[in-house]
């Protein structure tokens, strides 16, 4: 899954138009609903690598 660094978005919204599940809003900080499929396009759009993917361990 993906997260928001909340110490890191600073809320610019460049990530929201990449992401092809309209799964990122952004009021005051990007957040990720559950449209989200994991597909990792959004990492790199970040300016300040606030998208990180979340790897659950067992
Ligand atoms: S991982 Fe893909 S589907 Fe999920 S928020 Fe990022 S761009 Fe959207
Ligand atoms: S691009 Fe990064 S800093 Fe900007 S809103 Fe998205 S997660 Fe936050």
């Amino acid at each position: 899954m993906i997260s928001v660094d909340e110490d890191l978005c600073v809320g610019c919204a460049m990530c929201v138009p990449y992401c092809p599940e309209d799964a990122i809003s952004c009021y005051g900080q990007a957040h990720i609903n559950e449209n989200c499929i994991d597909c990792l396009a959004c990492l790199e759009y970040c300016p300040v690598e606030a998208l990180k993917e979340t790897v659950l361990e067992n």
